[in-house]
């Protein structure tokens, strides 16, 4: 089997002066517009909807949601029908990410706030399953049993590709990490570093999420002193080291989840968290897209950062 994304060797002054290697895993090139780990997510979960012939697809995220960007292509290529149930208002529709959303086919249903905070909630989700028979329920961010499967291959990608360490990656809703626990079987160091605030419900929302073997693993953490204020916050100081970074090692990434990743890199490194000859693997997890709905807001310059793919109909 080859490896869905390749694995490519990070260059920086910062880890030559602590002989630390660094290498990364492109997810983010998994696919041009599909989101890297929402298509890891994603994958097993429209198999699954394909297996039961499965009217279509529900799930639920916010205006600048990667993951409705991502099921909404996925599902066009699958030709399954989806409906995203967006959180906020209908004004924000022609933002650039449900622009793509609704251009490849996905019916919004605009939630308030209130209704959105039901989206886990047993009574309503039943309630959504009778108004819509024979559809699956995707969660928010895609994170539920058959996306820890998807993720889990990246750990069997990697033990082809190299000997590491310890992996990195952002944390939003758990899913990504609970997937690399369930499928690295304590064989390395597993950091997460969380990109909103938080009070330590995230460790147990990714320990839910584990079936019951991989809840006696305790290779991982969560740090949470990288979230730059909350989800989606950053200062100009932040953005500013993430394009810097960018710059010296030619990687794209964008400020509100790799590039949190990025920032605990470097700060874990300088002040010498991990022993020379280290070797990390971070696991680049996509999410561009979301700089287009930043561009629109004017909270970043669209010139300063790299051009995204235009959405077209395919
Ligand atoms: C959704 C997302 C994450 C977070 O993944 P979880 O499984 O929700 O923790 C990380 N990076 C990017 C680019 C994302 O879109």
């Amino acid at each position: 089997m080859s490896a869905l994304s390749k694995l490519q060797p990070l260059n920086h002054p910062l880890f030559v002066k602590h002989n630390i290697s660094v290498a990364i895993k492109r997810d983010d090139k998994i696919d041009n517009i599909i989101s890297g780990n929402k298509w890891r997510k994603l994958k097993y979960n429209l198999r699954h909807a394909k297996s039961i012939a499965a009217k279509g697809v529900i799930t639920f995220g916010g205006c600048f949601s990667n993951h409705i960007h991502a099921t909404a292509f996925a599902c066009k290529q699958q030709q399954l029908p989806v409906i995203g149930i967006i959180r906020g208002e209908e004004s924000n529709q022609t933002n650039y990410t449900l622009a793509c959303a609704k251009h490849w086919g996905m019916q919004l249903n605009f939630v308030d706030r209130k209704t959105y905070r039901l989206r886990d909630d047993k009574d309503y989700l039943m309630q959504l399953q009778q108004q819509y028979p024979d559809h699956i329920i995707v969660p928010e961010g895609g994170s539920n049993a058959l996306a820890l499967t998807g993720v889990a291959e990246v750990i069997d990608e990697l033990n082809q590709q190299t000997e590491f360490d310890t992996l990195i990656t952002p944390v939003g809703s758990g899913g990504t990490l609970a997937g690399l626990i369930f499928g690295d079987k304590a064989q390395h160091s597993l950091i997460g570093i969380a990109v909103l605030k938080q009070q330590d419900y995230l460790e147990n929302q990714v320990e839910n999420l584990l079936p019951n073997e991989a809840k006696k693993f305790n290779n991982w953490s969560i740090m949470n002193q990288y979230h730059c204020g909350g989800y989606a916050k950053f200062s100009s100081q932040d953005v500013e080291k993430i394009r810097e970074f960018s710059q010296a090692t030619g990687v794209d990434f964008e400020p509100v989840y790799s590039g949190k990743m990025i920032l605990a890199l470097l700060d874990l490194i300088e002040s010498g968290c991990f022993p020379a000859q280290h070797r990390i693997v971070l696991l680049h997890t996509g999410g561009l897209q979301g700089l287009a709905g930043m561009f629109e807001r004017g909270i970043l310059k669209e010139d300063e950062w790299p051009s995204l793919p235009v959405p077209t109909a395919q």
